[in-house]
């Protein structure tokens, strides 16, 4: 096994040394290399995605990837802001299945926006497709309107599009996910308005034929949405487009109340993936040893689990998290009267300490 780690700027480098101290007491045997990505890079090698932090991660089954990011790099012209290393990552590694889960942990019910009995329990998993959509679609720009209300008019215009075997391949992957958990797919269209998500829709149906013993529904985006806080329990494995599922995952995210506990993955065809926390670079945190590592620790779990084929030590990893949760150990982000504050490496410390079974002082 071969783990590239790509910490990048911000609280990325405390967070993904926090998952590494973790990876490093599972007595698993794994390759890792650490290349430079994002600001760092750019400012190390002029770029955000130098050709040899490509090569590794390529090269690499699987990367663990702190954020990128950062104000001062805001004025730099648009290839060569850090963002862009993600993008050319996903392009570059083909990761066109993003999974994002939102689980509500027992212990944090109280920092959701929504009623405890609404999300207490909550286990989400939105998987949107990647690598197409209207994000993607060509062609897509600015012009003098030819036609339409305004002729004449200055104009912009994208391109929704999805062919057959792009919506197959993410509809397969939803539902085999869908086998290991409840065994429920809602795919998410706009069907009635949309050509494409006609044929999402229709392709979504012809393939959970092969998947007898999964439930599938179908849900308009605009009723997803309001469904996802009315009653998220609904929901097991949600499966959509790259823009529905940009928009829906951050929605589902805030039902857990804290952007620092959530993981998230992306997958290519060979289960090869880029694992993250789904949280930025947080530039207003950084250096002061105070940013949640979990969400980046979590991330490391669901390597484990998906790229590695390690479920054991991934359900480890979880099972500690919840530990040290249930331990009262809150770094600030998630931190309420009652609870113990703890630093990044701290909660990294309780971690380890809860995976090797040792005692965890408090601070
Ligand atoms: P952000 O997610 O970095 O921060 C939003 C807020 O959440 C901040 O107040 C931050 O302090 C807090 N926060 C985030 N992660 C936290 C953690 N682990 N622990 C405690 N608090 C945490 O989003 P932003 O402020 O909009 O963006 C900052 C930079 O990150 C920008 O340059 C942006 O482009 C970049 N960004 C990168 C990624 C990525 O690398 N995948 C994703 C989103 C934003």
């Amino acid at each position: 096994m071969k783990i590239a780690i790509l910490p990048g700027d911000g609280i990325g480098t405390e967070i993904v040394a926090e998952a590494v101290k973790v990876l490093n007491v599972l007595d698993l045997k794994f390759e890792s290399e650490t290349a430079l990505v994002g600001g760092a890079a750019y400012e190390a090698h002029g770029h955000p995605l130098p050709d040899a932090t490509l090569k590794l991660a390529k090269q690499a089954d699987a990367v663990l990837f702190g954020a990128v990011g950062d104000w001062k790099y805001d004025k730099l012209e648009r290839a060569l802001r850090p963002e862009q290393a993600i993008l050319g990552l996903r392009k570059n590694l083909g990761l066109f299945a993003n999974f994002r889960p939102a689980i509500c942990y027992e212990q944090l019910v109280g920092a959701s926006s929504l009623k405890p009995e609404l999300v207490s329990g909550l286990d989400i998993l939105i998987i949107r497709e990647l690598t197409g959509d209207i994000y993607f679609g060509q062609p897509r720009g600015r012009r003098q309107s030819p036609d339409g209300l305004f002729p004449g008019a200055e104009e912009a215009f994208d391109t929704m599009r999805y062919t057959r075997p792009e919506i197959e391949r993410i509809a397969r992957v939803a539902f085999e996910a869908a086998r290991k958990r409840g065994k429920h797919v809602t795919s998410v269209d706009k069907a009635n308005v949309l050509e494409t998500f006609q044929l999402w829709k229709d392709v979504v149906t012809e393939v959970g034929k092969d998947y007898p013993d999964v439930k599938l529904d179908h849900m308009y985006v605009d009723n997803a949405a309001m469904q996802l806080v009315r009653q998220p329990k609904f929901f097991d494995v949600v499966v959509t487009g790259n823009m529905f599922g940009d928009i829906l995952s951050d929605e589902a995210a805030m039902l857990t109340g804290s952007i620092g506990m959530l993981p998230s993955a992306s997958l290519n065809a060979n289960n090869q993936g880029l694992y993250e926390p789904s949280h930025g670079s947080a530039p207003d945190i950084a250096g002061k040893g105070v940013a949640n590592p979990l969400a980046t620790i979590l991330s490391a779990a669901m390597m484990l689990r998906y790229s590695l084929n390690q479920p054991q030590a991934a359900s480890r990893i979880e099972s500690a998290v919840e530990h040290v949760l249930a331990q009262g150990l809150r770094t600030a982000d998630i931190w309420s009267e009652g609870t113990t504050k703890v630093g990044t490496q701290q909660m990294g410390d309780a971690v380890v300490a809860a995976i090797t079974k040792k005692t965890i002082t408090k601070s």
